[in-house]
């Protein structure tokens, strides 16, 4: 049984685009894998040695209201079907509110949990991973989903046994 990856967040943080590089191919679709719904998107990685199923997901709006349904629904279910959870948010926009609500479901949850600060390429990485150390979910990661920094070292945090 490998290991389930989830990729949560608000839309256009880049999920998809970090789907894609782990996936490296559409083809990798899992189309039987229990649960699927057009909703949550599902593809084996094989990414540096790692292999795990990753789940993308459409993502939580921003707007309050569309948040507690959305959560509900395929981001709620992609979270609990999975073994590590890679929150992502984009780098340049600092902390929003649909962040903060995502944040703080994770932060109930007794689920490894990894805030990913995606789009790090051409600004100052450390400074932007500064400010998402207040989502309170311990030590924040840059990458740059679109092309590939920082994503091994994402891995081999979020695979090493506690
Ligand atoms: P999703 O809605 O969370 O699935 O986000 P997408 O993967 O569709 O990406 C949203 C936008 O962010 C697209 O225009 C991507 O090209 C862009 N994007 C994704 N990753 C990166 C990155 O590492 N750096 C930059 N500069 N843009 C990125
Ligand atoms: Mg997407």
């Amino acid at each position: 049984m490998l290991p389930v990856v989830a990729l949560v967040g608000r839309p256009n943080v880049g999920k998809s685009t970090l789907f894609n590089r782990l996936t490296r191919t559409r083809d990798a679709l899992v189309a039987d894998f229990p649960g699927l719904t057009r909703d949550r998107k599902y593809g084996q990685a094989n990414y540096d040695g790692f292999q795990f199923i990753v789940i993308d997901t459409a993502g939580v709006h921003g707007d309050e209201e569309g948040i507690d349904a959305e959560m509900a629904s395929q981001s709620l279910r992609a979270i609990d079907e999975a073994d590590v959870v890679l929150f992502m948010v984009d780098a340049r926009d600092g902390i929003t509110v649909a962040d903060n609500a995502i944040a703080e479901y994770l932060r109930k949850m007794s689920k490894k949990s990894y805030v990913v600060a995606n789009k790090i390429d051409g600004i100052d990485a450390n400074a932007a991973q500064a400010d998402f150390f207040e989502l309170g979910l311990g030590d924040v990661y840059g990458i740059a989903a679109a092309h590939g920094r920082g994503v091994e070292q994402l891995l081999e945090k979020a695979f090493t046994p506690l």
